[in-house]
């Protein structure tokens, strides 16, 4: 029977210990970290994000503002207000909540917002200084992902991590911090034969990939630790990910649930990336 990782309980513990940094930090600078979120348009999940981001920066007492621009806002006024906020030294963190409409560049997005304020970790900076090992701001989700495995005490050296998925968000910058941890890492996506028999490889398993089920019980190692990023709707509506739970939870050792796994986890990473740019800041 696999242990439940517990991601509600431990964003919590996350949570808590910036609450002290920002206090910490009030005392010693004189004013809290700043993190601001923006969204354009109105798509359902975004919003719910974002005002999950927001609670959970009010949760720790720092400084919050959440920006609300208009669907068809030209990709020249969104650039233009990061710009704004880029130089405002009372600003330490600044995300863009993705998707973006189409007609706006993401990429051109993410580039603007200044490296040293880019609390997602996604500017080319960014990413450059993970794969070369240098101080930079981790992905929320991937920095997240280590926590819960660290959480359970796991020596990840020499074992075998298998990555379904690779995106620039998860997929890519996980299968790196597990590397940085001496992993042994393989990353399985959409044109990986025998995606199961690959999977079976794993003493620790993270999918990252969106669809409902695509892992099942007979896939997994017995023993093995499965991390669930995946967010999806199944037939009834409800959130899952993308592990069948009921199969895979009595081979694996320790299981992450969904919801109540990676998702409250990538919100907590969050708070404490902004209280990492700050600090950058004052240097
Ligand atoms: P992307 O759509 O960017 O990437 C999905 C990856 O899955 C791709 O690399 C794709 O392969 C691979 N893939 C697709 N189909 C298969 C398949 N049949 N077998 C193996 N691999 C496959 O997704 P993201 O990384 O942005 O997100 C992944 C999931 O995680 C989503 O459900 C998302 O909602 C969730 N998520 C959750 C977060 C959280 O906080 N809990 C945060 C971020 C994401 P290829 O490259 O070949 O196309």
């Amino acid at each position: 029977m696999g242990q439940i990782i517990d991601g509600k309980a431990l964003s919590v513990v996350v949570k808590d210990e910036v609450k002290a940094e920002v206090a910490e930090l009030e005392a010693k600078y004189g004013r809290k970290p700043c993190l601001v979120v923006i969204i354009v348009g109105e798509n359902p999940a975004s919003q719910v994000y974002v005002r999950n981001k927001v609670k959970a920066a009010a949760y720790t007492g720092m400084e919050s503002q959440l920006i609300e621009l208009p669907a068809d806002i030209s990709e020249e006024a969104l650039l233009g207000k990061i710009v704004e906020l880029n130089n405002d030294p009372k600003v330490d963190g600044i995300l863009v909540q993705l998707p973006l409409p189409k007609h706006i560049d993401e990429e051109k997005v993410i580039d603007t917002i200044s490296r040293e304020k880019d609390v997602d970790g996604f500017h080319p900076g960014n990413v450059a200084g993970l794969w070369l090992g240098k101080d930079c701001i981790v992905p929320c989700t991937p920095a997240g992902i280590m926590r819960l495995i660290d959480s359970i005490g796991y020596e990840l050296k020499g074992k075998n991590a298998v990555v379904v998925g690779r995106s620039n968000i998860v997929g890519k910058p996980v299968a790196k911090l597990l590397l940085d941890r001496h992993a042994t890492v393989t990353i399985a996506h959409s044109r990986t034969a025998d995606l199961g028999a690959v999977c079976r490889t794993a003493d620790v398993l993270i999918t990252a990939v969106g669809k409902a089920g695509l892992v099942d019980g007979s896939m997994i190692k017995p023993g093995a630790i499965v991390i669930d990023v995946g967010m999806n709707r199944n037939a009834e509506g409800k959130l899952c990910g993308d592990v069948d739970f009921a199969s895979a939870e009595p081979v694996a050792s320790w299981i992450t649930p969904v919801p109540g796994g990676v998702g409250p986890m990538t919100i907590a990473m969050l708070m404490k990336n902004t209280i990492h740019c700050f600090l950058s800041r004052q240097k």
